[in-house]
């Protein structure tokens, strides 16, 4: 057994430890390089300089050029921005948007709302191993279709999307093409013109950067109106003094992500499969959400028959592990994650998932002793509690 006072973090789809190094980076930007980058005095200049340099890491680690990096406060304002960014170049005409069941909520209600001011919203559906159908997609083109938006890897099960046949026939018939690309990055290898993306939402704090900070690739050419108005900053896309700090320390994270590709995606792979190994071996009735290859090399969502999720949630929490539940299932509401609805899990088991999500600083020992926590939990929940839902 481990170290009872030690804690386990394997929660990093929900957020991720600053790095070090990233912090360094960062703290001369609130103190003496405190300029604003507006400003035509050296100080000013200084931030300037700093600004382009990160714009220039942040692009290189996704293949992109600097003028095609708009600097926004995270994942979800960066999915909104390519959204109603593309929406509203014409105000008041009726348009089509194309996207999927399983989006993170940024997209998803960024839909409804563009739904409610009289926007045409077309949710393709996935496999039961969470992956869109191209087909699909090219059948729900219309003439008045503008943009696709398919997450480049889910959240919930780290299925990854065939991006690149969708971006063709987004290509072929004109319709721009947005990724939220908040999960992948950083993770896998992601090249926007490998992708062939016109849009790709990243997120700083998924990826060992600070929280709040994020960007947008826009590809050169790709017509967007902002959604805030103010200043000229960000190629008048995103008004506002820029958060320097912030954007300096989510280069920095992105760049030390770019040199870690080589590494962290077989090392963690072996880590999630000699988990999910473990855990078929020593449980009864679990089942892995998702896809078995087309994933994520981080991510376990597991389903355990009859078993409830937020109970296995706070043992594992008292055991020191934080994991996160893959349905939320409140005494008040018997909805379960959209995301495993979507793949039409068993009601058995859709109440009892959590999800697991490896980081960089995990190590084998962790994941068995997460394995042991996990046979011990399970059995103590399934032996408390007769088999009713939820
Ligand atoms: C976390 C996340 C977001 C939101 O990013 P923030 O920077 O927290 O706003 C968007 N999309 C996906 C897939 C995410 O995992």
């Amino acid at each position: 057994m481990m170290d009872i006072m030690k804690r386990i973090y394997m929660d990093h789809s929900a957020t991720t430890p600053v790095d070090p190094r990233v912090v360094d980076a960062m703290l001369p930007y609130f103190t003496e390089k405190f300029g604003n980058s507006s400003s035509l005095h050296s100080f000013g200049q200084e931030a300037a300089e700093a600004l382009s340099m990160a714009r220039g890491h942040v692009a290189d680690s996704i293949g992109a050029r600097e003028e095609e990096i708009i600097f926004t406060s995270g994942g979800t304002e960066s999915d909104n921005l390519a959204l109603q960014g593309v929406l509203s170049r014409e105000p008041g005409k009726r348009q089509h948007i194309i996207t999927s069941v399983l989006e993170h909520p940024a997209v998803l209600s960024t839909c409804d709302f563009l739904k409610s001011i009289g926007h045409d919203v077309t949710y393709v559906p996935v496999s039961s191993e969470g992956i869109v159908d191209v087909g699909d997609i090219e059948r729900a083109i219309r003439d008045d279709t503008v943009i696709i938006s398919i997450m480049h890897a889910n959240n919930e099960i780290g299925t990854i999307q065939p991006i690149e046949e969708i971006a063709k026939i987004a290509k072929d018939n004109d319709v721009y093409l947005h990724t939220d690309a908040v999960q992948s990055v950083g993770k896998i290898p992601v090249d926007v013109d490998q992708l062939g993306v016109d849009m790709l939402s990243i997120s700083s704090h998924k990826l060992h950067g600070p929280k709040g900070v994020g960007a947008l690739y826009v590809r050169e050419g790709t017509s967007l109106t902002p959604v805030i108005f103010g200043g000229g900053h960000e190629s008048g896309l995103r008004p506002g003094t820029e958060n320097i700090a912030g954007i300096v320390g989510f280069a920095k994270a992105s760049s030390i992500a770019k040199e870690r590709l080589g590494t962290d995606p077989a090392r963690m792979g072996r880590l999630r499969d000699a988990l999910i190994k473990k855990v078929f071996n020593t449980i009864d009735d679990v089942r892995l959400n998702g896809h078995a290859t087309q994933r994520l090399p981080n991510n376990a969502n597991l389903s355990f028959r009859h078993v409830e999720g937020e109970s296995m949630l706070m043992l594992l929490d008292i055991a020191g592990i934080a994991v996160s539940t893959g349905s939320a299932c409140s005494s008040r509401s018997q909805h379960a994650s959209h995301v495993l609805d979507s793949i039409g899990l068993d009601p058995d088991y859709i109440h009892g998932s959590i999800r697991i999500s490896l980081g960089r600083e995990n190590t084998m020992d962790e994941v068995d002793y997460l394995a042991e926590a996990l046979q011990e939990t399970v059995a103590k929940l399934r032996q408390i509690s007769s088999p009713v839902e939820c």
